[in-house]
């Protein structure tokens, strides 16, 4: 062959006596065939052949393998983020003039999807209490296709009785989807208790690292595995395979990280109720948690996201006492390594049941640095938050 034909044809090296615990990371979009009838034949491959590199490669499906067995599931889907997950489930499943049943605690994306663009496409959208699963039998109907749930809630944590919702949706023909990233699959196996359909966030615990953006879908029947894979292909939706090798090198510390993170949550909460700028805390280990029992009945444990609420003369000096932070880090998302914290706005996003608390919680991610130095930079946080509101109720009642 003449050197530019060298240049371009690769053959791979020996790889006898060679082994890794990393799964390689297989990057493809051509698989080539080994002769014309058996590219003719691709489609004859079945769900797990491989004929072109959009629906994975040994990367992605060792990823989505590793995730089916956590879920108890069938099948897992991988995308490119979270909310990918939601609306490629979502789209899968439903047409014009079906009706979707929302919980009002969804993550905030979900609900500005389903105003804006389900609406468009003629999907009757309707919002549910969370913690009043019964009201669900008075609107839900025969042209209801899927119940979406959210347990624990977004910013506000309500805890979802996942058996009692898959019995009115299976009761009406409708599928139940839950998204699961708070908990991981470590602590809350929804498919275990009735739902149809499971969605994470890998960007979150399951990658850990901040550093990549990756969602997964898992269903547990056929009918609902060819519906997304077909959904997926259409659409031309497929994850890369390096950031897949992030995700498979994230989940390895997954328990332990979580373990961690979880027990020095709980830590900080003891101190963290006692403030008096803290009206209440929302985190469903505690008794105070809309859905404390269901957690405690269906749940293995708690991760490290919660939410704080503040008196009303604290919260408007939140902001201000939040620059006093130098460990955590202010922004959005969670479950990485660095502690974050990011104030919520709620009101906009509950519709069938309206928040009446103060329209800031503070929602706080606590990662794996030390006890010690995420309690004193709190403690920095709630000294200017304490001092400052001493100082307000001293200028009321000196007038
Ligand atoms: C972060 C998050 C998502 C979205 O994940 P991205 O990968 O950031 O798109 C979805 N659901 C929940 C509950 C989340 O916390």
């Amino acid at each position: 062959m003449s050197d530019w034909t060298d240049c371009v044809i690769s053959s791979e090296a020996s790889r006898d006596g060679f082994a890794s615990l990393g799964i390689p990371v297989y990057r493809a979009s051509t698989i080539p065939f080994p002769d014309a009838k058996s590219y003719q034949a691709r489609h004859e491959r079945g769900e797990d052949g491989y004929s072109y590199g959009l629906s994975g490669t040994p990367t992605s499906r060792s990823l989505a393998q590793k995730i089916t067995a956590l879920q108890q599931g069938l099948r897992t889907f991988l995308v490119p983020s979270g909310q990918a997950a939601i609306t490629v489930s979502i789209l899968s499943f439903v047409q014009a003039g079906d009706r979707i049943l929302i919980a009002d605690t969804v993550y905030p994306p979900l609900r500005d999807f389903a105003e804006r663009d389900l609406r468009r496409l003629g999907i009757d959208i309707t919002f549910y209490d969370p913690m009043a699963p019964d009201g669900l039998e008075r609107i839900i109907c025969d042209k209801t296709r899927l119940i979406w749930a959210e347990s624990p809630g977004s910013t506000t944590m309500e805890v979802q009785d996942m058996a009692r919702l898959a019995d009115i949706a299976h009761r009406h023909g409708a599928l139940l989807a839950c998204d699961n990233t708070w908990a991981t699959p470590l602590y809350f196996k929804p498919l275990a208790h009735g739902a149809d359909i499971v969605v994470e966030a890998l960007t979150k615990y399951f990658s850990g690292h901040s550093d990549v953006l990756m969602g997964s879908i898992t269903v547990r029947d056929q009918a609902a595995a060819a519906a997304i894979k077909g959904k997926l292909s259409r659409l031309g939706i497929g994850v890369s395979p390096d950031d897949c090798s992030l995700v498979l090198r994230g989940m390895e510390t997954m328990p332990i990280r979580l373990q961690y993170s979880s027990d020095i949550t709980k830590r900080l909460l003891s101190s963290i109720v006692e403030q008096p700028s803290v009206d209440r805390i929302l985190y469903p280990a505690l008794s105070t948690c809309p859905g404390h029992e269901i957690w405690k009945r269906d749940f293995k444990g708690a991760s490290s996201v919660f939410g704080i609420v503040f008196t009303s003369d604290a919260t408007p000096r939140v902001f201000a006492a939040l620059d006093e932070l130098k460990v955590f880090v202010i922004g959005a998302s969670w479950g990485g390594t660095r502690s974050l914290v990011a104030p919520m706005p709620v009101k906009a996003n509950r519709t069938a049941k309206p928040w009446n608390g103060e329209d800031l919680v503070l929602r706080v991610s606590i990662g794996v640095e030390s006890f010690a130095d995420l309690r004193d930079d709190l403690d920095r946080f709630f000294n200017y938050l304490n001092r400052r509101s001493i100082a307000a109720i001293q200028a009321t009642q000196s007038t």
